[in-house]
């Protein structure tokens, strides 16, 4: 369940620094907020139908001496592994980020609290969220396209109900249509609910079946009541009189009032902070597109040295007022920027993006350091266009270092020269179409230190130069 809010500031930053490189701020990004509304993801009648039904499956089973779970309490619980596991086609870190756990406040509306005496839940239209939802990030939709998030069974058991064939890109909670899921019954007789799958991916097992800790269950989409791909995992400790009967948090803390131990076998913090993934792209990716159109991430690591790079970073469970360090490194290992941000907000995901014209040929690395966690992500640059050494190749400016003008010796007519600081900030910009082009530059205006200048020809042929102000 989700929607979307990209920070308007951003929005009004992104053109704002439309044509000045400043790494200081990310040029775009935004939060993923999921399930604004706080609503459920299934109805009480439908969490009804579900228990008549594994209650008639559970009897058949029995019936045909097929039940797993002998009804002698064997006494413990499973031990959860973690529910989603990241496709072998998908390169991302990683793929998912919590957007709502068990509600313990029994009041509704807005009376939230989960197992941490957090409010990371949702109780809307009279209802407590009673499951933990996990949801795909970053590039939500494009990920179930891919079937690139895989729910598997947190624990061995019996397959005791499956339903499949629903519509799956859901958008909104006003349906009534029912989930993909599949429900595993444990052996101590408690049951996991795994809802939302995407259409027709679910185990080509069968009711009966058994499935081990691990094995594949469905991918992870958006059918029934849901705005986005997302899982929503619930447990229940039995069925009685058809009725899901004794709620379980899988996780401990100070405000479940389920259940005292954790079900997990290693129980995941609170605040999971992660960098999900780093790319480039050709443009700006288009992240929160209008559910449920698949996300279009112009992807890209292979650029000409006459484009610029984007750069992004998704990070899960963003605490503010932390430090992101980011690197933008040239093949020969210098740095072409080198500088942190302060994140804003505490958002289970947020991302950042930039751009950056680039100014030597061969590997390059992009460098995001998150929360003790540094991720690289490798895109080369290369002269395809092959005009910078045709036309700017013997370009040269002089005296370097310099005082105050510095002479520009060019075969080509230069019409436009940009000077950018050594954190990337645009100091100066020079446009001359006039029949010489651009002869000299004054930079008498600049402090002492190290600048970059891009020089740039009629055909857009680029060549960028460090400079020295004594
Ligand atoms: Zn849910």
């Amino acid at each position: 369940m989700k929607s979307k809010t990209t920070l308007l500031i951003l929005i009004l930053l992104s053109v704002y620094f439309c044509n000045a490189q400043t790494p200081d701020s990310p040029i775009g990004g935004g939060e993923f907020v999921f399930n604004p509304e706080r609503k459920a993801c299934l109805t009480p009648e439908q969490r009804s139908d579900i228990g008549k039904t594994l209650q008639t499956n559970i009897k058949k089973l029995q019936l045909q001496n097929r039940l797993s779970f002998k009804e002698v309490k064997s006494g413990n619980h499973p031990l959860f592994i973690w529910p989603i596991q990241k496709a072998s086609n998908i390169d991302y870190n990683d793929v998912w980020a919590i957007s709502g756990y068990v509600d313990h406040d029994l009041n509704f509306n807005n009376n939230l609290l989960d197992y941490n005496c957090g409010s990371i839940t949702y109780d809307t239209s009279n209802y407590n969220h009673q499951g933990i939802d996990i949801y795909n990030w970053p590039f939500t939709w494009k990920l179930m396209d891919d079937d690139g998030v895989e729910i598997i069974a947190a624990a061995a058991g019996q397959i005791v109900a499956k339903s499949d064939g629903e519509f799956d890109r859901s958008c909104d909670f006003n349906t009534t249509t029912p989930w993909n899921a599949v429900y595993v019954q444990h052996s101590d007789g408690s049951v996991a609910l795994y809802g939302h799958m995407k259409n027709g991916s679910t185990t080509s097992k069968n009711v009966g079946d058994m499935v081990s800790e691990g094995e594949y269950l469905g991918i992870v989409g958006s059918s029934g009541i849901s705005t986005g791909p997302h899982l929503h995992m619930e447990v229940y400790q039995s069925i009685v009189n058809n009725t899901l009967t004794d709620l379980i948090d899988p996780y401990s803390g100070t405000c479940n009032s389920l259940n005292t131990d954790s079900w997990w076998a290693n129980q995941k913090p609170y605040v999971n902070s992660n960098i999900n993934a780093i790319m480039t792209h050709s443009q700006a990716p288009n992240v929160f597109p209008a559910c449920p159109t698949t996300e279009t991430t112009y992807e890209n690591s292979d650029f000409d040295i006459s484009e610029d790079i984007y750069l992004s970073a998704f990070l899960r469970d963003q605490i503010a007022n932390t430090p992101l360090s980011l690197k933008v490194i040239r093949p020969n290992g210098s740095y072409l920027y080198d500088w942190s941000i302060n994140t804003t907000t505490t958002s289970s995901s947020w991302y950042y993006y930039w751009f950056f014209p680039v100014d030597a040929l061969g590997t390059w690395t992009w460098e995001v350091t998150y929360q003790g966690q540094t991720e690289t992500y490798d895109f080369n640059v290369t002269d395809q266009l092959g005009i910078e050494d045709e036309t700017l190749e013997g370009t040269s400016i002089y005296p370097n270092p310099f005082d105050d003008i510095v002479n520009v010796n060019s075969t080509a007519k230069i019409k436009k020269a940009s000077v950018v600081d050594i954190l990337g900030k645009t100091i100066l910009i020079v446009n001359k179409n006039s029949d010489e082009g651009i002869k000299e530059l004054n930079l008498a205006d600049l402090s002492n230190g190290m600048y970059f200048v891009t020089l740039e020809g009629e055909q857009q042929q680029k060549k960028t130069i460090k400079l020295i102000k004594k």
